[in-house]
């Protein structure tokens, strides 16, 4: 199966998840995330980053596009595209350097880089319930596949 579908009722299912995927990845990684304004893409990038150990705050990097988090094991690149105006916005900011690395990378708002951002290994999308969210993650890589396997060996 290259699809898996998570039922998450509050905000600490939310954040479970991106923790779990933080676990199943290895050596990199590129997870793009979709979803309405509050679906929980930021709080997703949260528990993914503090299940690698980052403690502090995680805001979406509206107005920088990037925020580099360089954590004990890897490095990771939390992007959030919403007010990109133009791909090749992406050009200028040496996007290809980020997905070169060995380093996870988090992207919010991906449809707005299309045509310019390289092929994730993971598709998440984030949507609203009456009374929470569900998570749909698509693998679109042979790497993604073993990651989604690994999340799934993780109950
Ligand atoms: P986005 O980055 O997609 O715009 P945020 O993560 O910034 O969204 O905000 C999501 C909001 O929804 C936060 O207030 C968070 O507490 C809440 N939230 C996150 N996950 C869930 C969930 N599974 N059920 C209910 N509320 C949630
Ligand atoms: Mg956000």
């Amino acid at each position: 199966m290259n699809q898996l579908n998570i039922s998450l009722p509050d905000e600490a299912a939310t954040l479970q998840l991106g923790a779990s995927l933080a676990k199943a990845c290895e050596g990199s990684a590129v997870i793009h995330l979709y979803g309405d304004l509050g679906a929980g893409k930021t709080t997703f990038s949260r528990g993914f980053l503090q299940a690698l150990g980052h403690q502090g705050n995680v805001k979406s990097p509206t107005y920088t596009l990037v925020e580099p988090y360089q954590l004990e094991k890897i490095a990771v690149y939390h992007f959030d595209l919403y007010r990109l105006a133009d791909p090749e916005e992406l050009e200028f900011m040496g996007i290809r350097d980020y997905f070169a690395q060995d380093a996870f990378c988090l992207v919010e708002w991906p449809q707005q880089g299309a045509g310019v951002l390289p092929e994730p290994d993971i598709e998440l999308t984030l949507d609203y319930t009456p009374t929470g969210r569900t998570a749909t993650l698509v693998a679109v890589s042979e790497s993604g596949l073993n990651l989604l396997h690994r999340v799934q060996q993780q109950g």
